[in-house]
């Protein structure tokens, strides 16, 4: 059997490599931590750094082909890859998504809404910002995840202060948006141009980072998901897209669809696919780079899916616990994954739990009880 390689050995790369095994295939992770959780899985595990001659040497020789997991591999490390083997994403695809500013022109060009924006990446520019973009978040352009390298700012004092607390790092200010709710769209596009997507998804976040996903959407008419897999899937075209893709949208009190951003990879938000339905994100991510079919996946389940953070792991006075898996897995439809990380940290993605039933409510009112079981907060 042939080798395929992911760099990063996150969760997403260790999913991915429970994936590509079960199609049979063998795997190589490049990711510099000796116990990063899909090094720990890997038939091959490189522990270097991404930009690392050796390490890419090697993975040039082990690897049939290549795709990545975690979204700030240099874009230099696929470049030098994709000369060599099938890569997917392209290094080309991924270094737009890398880039804030370069993702929202990529999105205006795709005729595609976002938020009203402006790049600030010199005291010029922060000086002459128009004032309809505040109250706003800025972002540093590269590098941010999980709500990180982001402050929400409603005058230009504290836009000033923002900048100097993000380092004067180059930034996009995005106008602050009136939300209704938020949504995501994964889809899967090979190398013949074939695309497929998954269900929409309707998603929750806390302090920035996801915390629960319902699928089907609740609040998601057929023509707005129509909609939002249309854009998605301009998104992809444009960037001649071949992998897994995530596209982020917020849905606005008044009902537009506004892109947020991009993942070129699968995402938090489609892990209940891989018990809700016939084909997982990851199991496209390896039939994109190996050339097999791919085929829409049916969502055989209605399912939410509760992201189990690392303050689980500390009880009201700071002390470490195992959080209480019997009394969650005592429950019928409940998928529970946990990624192997050494250590927990508050805010730190140690696992995820999906419960899957017959109806939506069905699967909503056990997602209930779980969390509640857990401590975590209702939905
Ligand atoms: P991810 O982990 O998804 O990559 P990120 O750090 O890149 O997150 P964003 O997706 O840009 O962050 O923003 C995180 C969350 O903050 C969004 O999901 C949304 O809830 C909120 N948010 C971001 N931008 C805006 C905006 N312009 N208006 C209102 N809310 C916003
Ligand atoms: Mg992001
Ligand atoms: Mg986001």
């Amino acid at each position: 059997a042939s080798t395929l390689g992911v760099m990063g050995g996150g969760q997403l790369g260790r999913m991915f490599v429970h994936a590509a095994q079960r199609l049979g295939y063998f795997t190589a992770v490049l990711d510099p931590d000796v116990a990063s959780p899909a090094g720990l899985v890997s038939h091959v595990h490189v522990q270097t750094d991404y930009l690392d001659e050796q390490g890419l040497a090697q993975m040039l020789q082990r690897c049939a082909a290549i795709t990545t997991e975690f979204e700030n591999v240099p874009a230099g490390a696929l470049y030098t890859l994709g000369a060599h083997l099938p890569a997917a994403p392209g290094a080309e695809a991924v270094a737009v998504c890398q880039d804030r500013a370069r993702e929202k022109r990529h999105f205006e060009q795709c005729g595609v809404p976002c938020a009203p924006h402006a790049l600030i990446e010199t005291p010029e520019q922060l000086a002459g910002v128009d004032a309809a973009l505040l109250p706003g978040i800025l972002k540093t352009a590269r590098l941010g995840y999980d709500g990180k390298g982001q402050r929400r700012v409603a005058t230009r004092a504290e836009l000033a202060l923002a900048w100097d607390e993000l380092k004067r790092a180059p930034c996009v200010l995005e106008r602050l948006l009136p939300l209704a709710f938020e949504i995501s769209v994964i889809l899967a596009r090979n190398a013949d141009g074939e695309l497929v997507s998954l269900p929409v998804q309707q998603n929750l976040h806390r302090d920035g980072i996801l915390a629960v996903t319902q699928v089907p959407a609740p609040n998601v008419p057929a023509g707005l998901s129509a909609a939002a897999r249309d854009a998605a899937g301009r998104i992809a075209e444009g960037l001649g897209y071949v992998g897994v893709l995530c596209v982020e949208f917020f849905v606005l009190q008044d009902g537009t669809l506004v892109v947020n951003e991009m993942a070129p990879r699968p995402h938090n938000s489609g892990h209940y696919s891989i018990d809700a339905c016939d084909v997982s994100q990851f199991e496209l991510q390896v039939r994109c780079m190996t050339g097999l079919p791919l085929v829409a996946p049916r969502l055989h389940s209605p399912a939410v899916m509760l992201n189990l953070l690392g303050d689980l792991w500390f009880d009201a006075d700071g002390r470490e616990r195992t959080p209480d898996w019997a009394a969650v897995l005592a429950l019928p439809g409940a998928h529970l994954h946990l990624y192997g990380k050494s250590s927990a940290q508050r805010g730190r993605k140690m696992g995820h739990l999906t419960l899957t039933a017959d109806t939506p409510e069905a699967a909503r009112a056990t997602a209930l009880r779980a969390a509640e079981r857990l401590g975590l907060p209702a939905f």
